[in-house]
């Protein structure tokens, strides 16, 4: 794609720090650095978010991911790790080119995921359950 980043970066026409690489990803630094070791894990094909991955690349790119996070964390030694994706700008994503965050944590290192649960009845899991299956 002529006007994606990660295109660019994955051809080599813009500047990145490689970490890692293999025939289906490629994995870089981020360069907003949420905590030192950030670490951006991308297909190299241009997929957009997950609905676009088939099995092959789907498998390989979350391979190069646990491969990376355990080189993070081995180099890092962090407190915790989030392995972090998004799929829209309602979900964050504010690059359009499929990638997996991997970001080394900390106790109060300002990194805030809101989780606002419902706890909803039993009924209410069957029902959405239910129109899941129906799509798999
Ligand atoms: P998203 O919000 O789409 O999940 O994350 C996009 C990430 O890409 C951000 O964390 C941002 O810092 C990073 N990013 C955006 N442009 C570039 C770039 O040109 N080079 C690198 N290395 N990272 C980038
Ligand atoms: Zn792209």
């Amino acid at each position: 794609m002529t006007n994606c980043a990660f295109c660019k970066i994955i051809a080599g026409q813009i500047p990145s720090t490689r970490i890692y690489e293999d025939e289906q990803t490629l994995a870089f630094m981020d360069i907003g650095q949420v905590n030192p070791g950030h670490v951006l894990v991308a297909v190299k094909p241009h997929v957009e978010n997950v609905f676009g991955l088939d099995d092959t690349l789907a498998g390989a790119v979350f391979r190069a991911t646990v491969r990376v996070a355990r080189a993070v964390h081995a180099a890092f030694a962090p407190q915790g790790m989030s392995i972090y994706q998004a799929n829209g700008p309602a979900a964050g994503q504010t690059v359009f080119h499929l990638h997996i965050h991997v970001v080394p944590r900390w106790d109060a290192d300002g990194m805030n995921l809101t989780w606002p649960v419902k706890n909803p009845p039993r009924e209410k899991l069957e029902e959405y359950a239910v129109k899941i299956r129906a799509a798999l």
